[in-house]
């Protein structure tokens, strides 16, 4: 199945929901940077998370970055997406292995940590970008992304991400959704959600079934005058270019360039969301220098 997001309405518009099938886009970030499986889930569910939260972004230019910072062996989290869910990220340490939790599941709160915080960055072309602060509440990231749109956005969520990998270790389903409550929503609608998601499997269990995006909308949403307004795909691209690594390199100023070039007559910079190497020679490091 090709992956794939879902922006719908229900409740006359009181309600919003994205839903999205991420499988071979948290493939392709396993496959670049070699992630164990609870490295996967961690990066997985976060990538699924800005991929959804693409989808609420409104200038074509608009990028998402989500930075988790937490005190456990990954170290941390960044992703970033652009409106048309272009998501690339990269964890700290990619081969944290940590047994299964007590639940029998992917201990990601035991790889990211349950203290530490989560910031979503969103540049929409204005002089200052938005960023939104929040503690870690649980590590799980769904959990941490809910707090965040109540507590920086005012805005009730219900957020699940899943990430399931099989016996080789290989990602076999990624996914996830979220639902919010808008201005005005009906309390009997609300009443109604709380009672269809009181009984809806875990979003794992329900890709492992295969249910799509659009299942999963219906089971949550079904009766209540449900719209899918658009169908976007996504996947990991990144955007990097040797024109922006000159301006990382450039970043280092006069006095660290001109003793780069001296000591190591040259100098490799490396993507961290692709792992493309970028090799600068000495001539080139001076004249970034400004001693040519
Ligand atoms: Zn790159």
């Amino acid at each position: 199945m090709e992956d794939y997001i879902l922006r719908a309405t229900a409740c006359d518009g009181t309600i919003r929901a994205v839903a999205a099938v991420t499988t071979n886009m948290v493939r392709e970030a396993q496959n670049i940077h070699g992630l164990t499986p609870v490295a996967s889930a961690a990066l997985g569910r976060t990538m699924t998370a800005a991929a959804l939260m693409s989808r609420f972004l409104k200038g074509s230019k608009d990028t998402l970055t989500i930075q988790i910072k937490g005190d456990g062996p990954l170290g941390g989290i960044v992703v970033v997406t652009d409106s048309d869910a272009n998501v690339r990220g990269y964890v700290n340490n990619p081969l944290v292995y940590l047994p299964l939790n007590e639940m029998g599941k992917l201990d990601v709160a035991g790889a990211v940590g349950r203290t530490g915080y989560l910031n979503v960055i969103k540049d929409m072309g204005l002089k200052e970008p938005y960023i939104g602060y929040v503690d870690l509440v649980s590590g799980e990231i769904a959990e941490d992304i809910t707090y965040y749109f109540a507590y920086s956005e005012q805005t009730p969520s219900v957020v699940a991400l899943g990430v399931l990998t099989n016996s080789t270790d290989i990602i076999s389903a990624s996914g996830g959704f979220i639902i919010q409550l808008m201005p005005g929503v009906d309390e009997g609608a609300i009443d109604m959600i709380e009672g269809k998601l009181a009984s809806l499997p875990a979003v794992t269990t329900l890709l492992s079934e295969g249910k799509t995006p659009e299942d999963i909308l219906n089971m949550i949403l079904e009766g209540k005058n449900l719209k899918i307004v658009e169908k976007a795909g996504c996947r990991y691209r990144c955007n990097c270019s040797r024109e922006r690594m000159e301006r990382n390199i450039m970043s280092l100023g006069k006095k660290e360039l001109v003793s780069i070039a001296n000591e190591q007559h040259g100098a490799e910079a490396q993507c961290h969301f692709c792992n493309s190497k970028y090799w600068f020679t000495e001539q080139e490091l001076l004249s970034f220098a400004g001693e040519k």
